[in-house]
């Protein structure tokens, strides 16, 4: 035993409703994550709740589920009866989203509400009848203002990522907002840290509430692996890209690249491979047959790579394993404590990476404060990294053969090379070609720098009342608004089609397929629109992926 968790709950367990289970099963979740293993029984008992935990943690659906569980299946009804409050819009889309992906065969009914979109759109779904309201704070207080949005039949309010809705000054629109619900309801906060003005917020409106903190038990004790761990932050598009440069740069005997669901584990084998890895998938959804081919692959040598989730590597030994890659942050402290507890044994060395999105920082601190982890955050590797990582290998191939001293043969090749051409000229062509020979060529794309932000930092308005509309940051799709022309170098030559585009697109970018305009294939080249406010995340993620299996030249349009 490892020190896995080999007791753990099931999403069948929590006793979720038959829709639901499919749904997640669908979408390739193998297990739930420790907050929703704590918070969802006590909220499918109509528990209230006041729950400590960061984006990453699957927050989301802890909350999300069990208002599902709870809703009347393809109910009629015209007003919501669960009200979510969020701080920004993209929250509100992702957590709705969320919720109409797991609510997809009750047909729930979610709408999301925020400043700066059209609220003549948001007044006409009210109108026609919803069910559960994603809302941020300053628009649900307008919609409520008109008379439009109608509270009087909720049963449940969440208030998401609530310490930044403090902070962002909403603390009396959430007081208004409350003051129009039942007193009835359930109540449930969720907040990545817990600043005393939050505690009277929670006295006042929690009744009774069941307290989860995830991260607050110490790792496990006992001698800690000599682990080199590192984190990246990358931003999603990009993760694949800066992937392959990291595994590029540390060229690991063998690696385990952790993923949360199937589908991502499907998804990323594939992408690897056609980048040249030798990656082989684990999930719960293979047979045990299936499995050990794959780990007679790995421990044989003819894979390098295995992309997995938690639930399959469970109870893994591998011997020759030395770097563990997490492609998301875990959604615990112990989860990471485990996963890195797989290298670092016996005295050797092993290394830990984490890819962490930009929101994620929060979650990574709670990881390295509970695990009593150092993690240094990293720069993804540039071109010239890689670059000087391919010539010292190509130098080191170059000294072992000259070490080995068995040359003569190419002695006359040289001689006959230098009555033309100077030692150095002739050295320097022959490094090239072994350079060449080597996998060494330098056709690759920078992979887009960033850094953690905080959610504060992504333009949102100043805090406090008077500060100018707040919630309203300028929407990232602009339906009808201005458009950016990309010139994508493959076209009908390659047998790309326009579907080819569109499934790229949205496949590798948050733009759905109405958010992206004209699309014209040329012989040779393809040129796409996209929303300009989208335009430099649709190239750096096109860049890192394949269309129609193969890399092609990205750039706007210069015409
Ligand atoms: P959140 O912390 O709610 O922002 O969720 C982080 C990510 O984890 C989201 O992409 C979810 O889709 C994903 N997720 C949530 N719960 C699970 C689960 N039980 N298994 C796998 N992925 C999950």
């Amino acid at each position: 035993m490892d020190g896995d968790r080999d007791t753990s709950t099931t999403f069948d367990d929590l006793g979720l409703r038959p829709e639901l289970q499919a749904a997640l099963s669908a979408l390739g979740y193998e297990e739930p994550t420790p907050i929703q293993q704590e918070a969802i029984p006590p909220l499918v008992e109509g528990r209230d709740l006041l729950g400590q935990a960061a984006t990453g943690t699957g927050k989301t659906a802890a909350f999300a589920l069990p208002v599902l569980q709870r809703l009347t299946a393809h109910r009629r009804e015209k007003p919501p009866v669960a009200l979510v409050l969020v701080p920004t819009r993209e929250l509100a889309v992702q957590v709705s989203e969320a919720l109409h992906r797991y609510g997809k065969d009750l047909g729930a009914r979610v709408l999301p509400v925020y400043g700066g979109a059209p609220i003549l759109r948001q007044l006409r779904s009210l109108e026609s009848g919803v069910d559960v309201v994603v809302a941020t704070p300053g628009r649900a207080l307008d919609l409520l203002n008109r008379g439009s949005l109608q509270l009087g039949e909720v049963t449940t309010v969440v208030l998401d990522e609530a310490d930044e809705m403090l902070d962002m000054g909403f603390a009396e629109d959430l007081e208004a907002i409350l003051g129009e619900t039942p007193d009835t309801r359930q109540t449930v906060l969720f907040s990545a840290t817990m600043p005393r003005r939050l505690d009277s917020l929670a006295r006042r409106h929690l009744d009774d509430p069941v307290r989860i903190t995830i991260g607050r038990e110490k790792a496990p004790a006992g001698e800690a692996p000599r682990v080199r761990q590192t984190a990246y932050v990358v931003p999603r598009a990009a993760k694949p890209a800066a992937l392959g440069r990291i595994l590029d740069v540390e060229s690991p005997a063998a690696a385990i690249v952790f993923c949360r669901t199937r589908e991502e584990v499907d998804s990323l084998t594939e992408t690897l491979n056609g980048r040249g890895y030798r990656a082989e998938a684990l999930h719960g959804g293979m047979s045990q047959e299936q499995r050990d081919r794959v780990m007679g692959r790995l421990r044989g040598g003819t894979a390098d790579l295995l992309v997995a989730t938690d639930v399959a590597a469970r109870g893994l030994d591998i011997e020759q394993l030395t770097h563990v890659v997490n492609y998301d942050v875990p959604s615990a402290p112990e989860s990471y404590v485990h996963r890195i507890g797989r290298v670092g044994r016996a005295g050797r060395e092993g290394v830990a990476i984490t890819l962490a999105e930009p929101r994620e920082h929060r979650q990574l601190k709670m990881i390295e404060k509970v695990a009593g982890a150092t993690i240094a955050v990293e720069k993804v590797p540039t071109v010239a990294d890689l670059r000087a990582r391919r010539l010292d290998l190509t130098r080191a191939a170059l000294r072992e053969s000259l070490l080995e001293n068995n040359l003569d043969r190419f002695r006359v090749v040289v001689e006959t090379l230098t009555d033309e051409f100077d030692l150095m000229e002739v050295a320097l062509a022959a490094v090239k070609l072994a350079h060449e020979a080597a996998g060494g060529t330098d056709d690759d794309e920078e992979i887009p720098q960033v850094t953690f932000r905080t959610d504060r930092d992504a333009g949102r308005a100043p805090a406090g009342r008077g500060a100018g509309p707040r919630d309203q940051r300028p929407p990232r799709r602009v339906p009808g608004g201005s458009a950016a022309r990309l010139f994508v170098g493959a076209g009908r030559d390659a047998g790309i089609r326009p579907g080819d585009l569109v499934g790229a697109i949205t496949g590798e970018t948050g733009l759905k397929g109405r958010d992206i305009g004209s699309i014209e294939i040329h012989q040779r080249f393809a040129l796409v629109e996209v929303p300009e406010s989208a335009a430099d995340e649709v190239i750096s993620a096109l860049r890192a992926t394949m269309i129609k299996g193969r890399k092609a030249t990205i750039r706007r349009d210069k015409a």
